[in-house]
């Protein structure tokens, strides 16, 4: 008999089936068997796992279990202190920088609209998203849960809401990102970063109303793509007020509302 005790903390039970929730379980160990892939044999992806005691000691990823082990597994952790315990990353989501899979184009989009730096392209593959995410230490979103046991990706984060909105929120409060918020300062079509210019520079690109009316220009650096504070704008402004504020009432606009005209 080589069994191990488990048992999974807060949100990690999130993918665990009904009956192994919040509990302490026995698992057969059928062969030897890395930590890792001991978590993620329960659909745990490793991207959320901040730190795993093994018989109250802790331990890395790399660590075999061993018959009568005792394996507790804890969450990224924002507000708890566990400095005495090792972290499985030398820091936690601190640095947040996204590449996010093609599935969630308008979560790009919306996180753009806050200023994060977010690559997406719909055609994105797994093997790309996970690539970006190792070279270039960016934290994977995804709903994907097999995307997220790509080995190479270190930070990761499994997306629970469904609706683009509601993911905002999540990853905001989640991540505890509220303190790096840049509204207005990145394009939403190509994630470049946003500059004043003069009127004159982007007159080529105006209508002629929004010539006459708007006098205060943006521009991306990357694709050159004109802002202005146009009619969308205040609506935009509710938009990131409801991201950030969880008890402000949802905005009336749909989800296509940053896809039609940036601000
Ligand atoms: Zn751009």
């Amino acid at each position: 008999m080589s069994q191990v005790q488990l048992r999974f903390y807060e949100e990690l039970n999130d993918f665990l089936p009904p009956e192994l929730r919040k509990i302490a379980f026995s698992h057969e160990l059928a062969r030897r068997t890395s930590v890792k892939d001991l978590i993620e044999s329960f659909g745990v992806p490793h991207t959320e796992v901040e730190v795993i005691l093994a018989n109250g000691r802790s331990v890395d990823f790399s660590y075999i279990a061993q018959a009568g082990d005792r394996i507790s597994v804890y969450p990224m952790f924002e507000s708890l202190d566990i400095s005495p315990l090792i972290r499985l990353r030398e820091k936690p989501l601190r640095d947040p920088r996204f590449v996010i899979d093609a599935n969630l184009g308008q979560l790009a989009r919306y996180l753009r609209l806050l200023g994060f730096d977010v690559l997406y392209r719909n055609s994105f593959t797994d093997r790309e998203v996970a690539r970006i995410a190792s070279r270039e230490r960016r934290i994977v979103l995804t709903r994907d849960r097999a995307l997220l046991q790509h080995k190479i990706i270190t930070r990761g984060y499994f997306v629970r809401a469904v609706k683009p909105r509601e993911q905002v929120r999540e990853i905001l409060s989640r991540l505890d990102l509220y303190g790096a918020l840049r509204p207005f300062t990145r394009c939403l079509r190509c994630n470049g970063e946003l500059e004043d210019v003069d009127k004159n520079a982007v007159l080529h690109q105006l209508e002629p109303k929004t010539k006459k009316y708007y006098h205060c220009f943006r521009r991306c650096k990357a694709c050159g793509q004109a802002y202005w504070k146009g009619s969308h704008f205040n609506r935009m402004e509710k938009l990131c007020d409801y991201f950030t504020a969880p008890s402000e009432p949802a905005p009336m606009e749909s989800d296509s509302e940053v896809k039609r005209e940036p601000p």
